[in-house]
């Protein structure tokens, strides 16, 4: 069992005898749980607040499985939902008495290097496909964190370090196998199937079950990145500064800031920047990045070559799966006046020393596809802002989350004004 599976984890919603016989005649025995430790490391998500119970898993190792698994649901008029890799903040990978199509057993990763693209399971992590193409001196558009679903994280649309330089995660789809409502299973790309092909880049998770997709890789393997932190108190001149840099940076440089609680606990400003080009220009004294760390005065500065699966293991580490959680976001042209004082206002009311708050910067190749070109909604430069609440214990009457709660309403009414609701598809049930 996960650490942070719930420890009674048993189906509130019993499966009925006939649709248990249907699963039970296509998959074999071990496949298909109804409770015990593996239903409940199925059911286990990145946040530990989600608490759905499904009648049952099916956990697919084929493409047939995931077939059998549509059938069965539909023959018997159940939910369906699909299990990638569980990073779902609303957790809509579970539905309650549903059935959960589990694609945790389908992780491989084959990568044509002449041809520089992976062929990807739908259950596989970002840092399965990364690490892969790493070995061959290649890398794949993901997002900071490497254990969210690949093929999850596609769908939404796929921001991350990389997508200045090469586009959206789902602009870099080439092609897909999935399963459609009735069972069929389809291959899609540009010239098949190209409406299918058209929602799946950007549309969210609800036109199919992806059992493979085909993603371009890049020969990026290697990138300088780092982060810099700085006090609180200077953050009107450090966010002021970074407006600037951040209109007129090149594709090669993204840069993820925030707020954090820093070392001694006490909020932070953060700067995460990634610079995708030429390492030795990217890595210079005098370069692009190392002026990040002259915006004020650091209580830290960490910038240097790192692999693109260091950097993910390095996000992995700061958001371990398991703690309860909550997250808002919304879309700001820029880092103005008005929504850093209300940003740097709620980040010193921080109530948890796990929770943040991020902008992260849209521009570069992720804007320039004309809007209507895939199901992505926003083809503009902007700036998506997380306001994410994260703290540990059970329960919505813990403390700290009543607390969080309140500042995010505030937060959120404060700036109403300067701010557009996301445009991400996966946050459309952003409340
Ligand atoms: C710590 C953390 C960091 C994150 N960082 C980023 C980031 O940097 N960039 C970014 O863009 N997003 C990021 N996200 C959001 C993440 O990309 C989305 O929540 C994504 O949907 C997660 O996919 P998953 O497979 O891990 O999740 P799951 O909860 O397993 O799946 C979520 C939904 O995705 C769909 N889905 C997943 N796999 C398939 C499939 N094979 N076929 C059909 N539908 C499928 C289903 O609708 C499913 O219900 C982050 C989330 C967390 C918690």
């Amino acid at each position: 069992m996960q650490p942070h599976a719930r420890p009674h984890a048993d189906a509130r919603h019993p499966v009925s005898a006939a649709l248990r016989a249907e699963l039970r005649s296509r998959i074999p025995a071990g496949r298909v749980l109804t409770h015990g430790p593996e239903y409940a490391k199925a059911v286990a998500l990145f946040n530990a607040a989600v608490d759905v119970r499904p009648s049952v898993v099916v956990r697919c190792a084929t493409t047939a499985d995931v077939q059998a698994g549509v059938r069965a649901a539909r023959n018997h008029g159940v939910p369906l939902s699909v299990r990638g890799g569980g990073h779902d903040f609303w957790g809509r990978a579970l539905r309650p008495g549903g059935l959960v199509l589990d694609l945790t057993d389908m992780r491989t990763v084959q990568v044509d290097v002449g041809r520089r693209f992976a062929t990807v399971g739908g259950g596989a992590l970002s840092s399965d496909v990364v690490s892969a193409a790493e070995r061959v001196g290649l890398t794949a558009v993901t997002g900071t964190a490497g254990a969210v679903g690949m093929v999850g994280l596609t769908l939404g649309g796929g921001y991350g370090p990389l997508i200045g330089q090469f586009g959206l995660a789902s602009d870099n789809l080439l092609g897909a196998e999935v399963v459609l409502a009735d069972g069929s299973r389809v291959n899609t790309d540009a010239d098949h199937h190209p409406d299918l092909f058209w929602a799946l880049r950007g549309g969210g998770g609800n036109f199919g079950v992806v059992t493979s997709a085909r993603i371009r890789l890049h020969p990026v393997p290697t990138v300088v990145s780092g982060t810099v932190l700085y006090p609180i108190v200077q953050s009107a001149d450090v966010l002021a500064d970074l407006a600037g840099i951040l209109h007129d940076s090149p594709d090669e440089l993204t840069v993820d800031v925030g707020f954090l609680p820093g070392p001694d606990g006490k909020p932070t400003v953060y700067v995460a920047p990634t610079w995708s080009g030429d390492i030795e220009v990217g890595d210079a004294e005098n370069g692009p990045l190392r002026a990040l760390a002259g915006l004020g005065t650091p209580v830290m500065a960490e910038i240097g070559p790192l692999a693109r699966s260091a950097t993910l293991a390095a996000t992995d580490a700061m958001f371990p799966p398991g703690r309860m959680g909550a997250i808002r976001t919304r879309t700001v042209r820029s880092i103005s006046g008005s929504v850093a004082t209300v940003l740097d206002r709620a980040a010193r009311e921080f109530t948890s020393p796990f929770s943040a708050i991020v902008w992260h910067q849209f521009h570069g190749a992720a804007v320039r596809p004309p809007l209507g070109s895939t199901a992505f909604g926003r083809r503009e430069p902007h700036l998506m802002v997380e306001l994410i609440s994260l703290w540990e214990g059970e329960g919505e009457d813990n403390a700290g989350a009543g607390d969080d709660r309140s500042r995010r309403s505030r937060t959120c009414a404060g700036w109403k004004s300067c701010t557009r609701r996301s445009s991400r598809s996966r946050c459309r049930g952003a409340t």
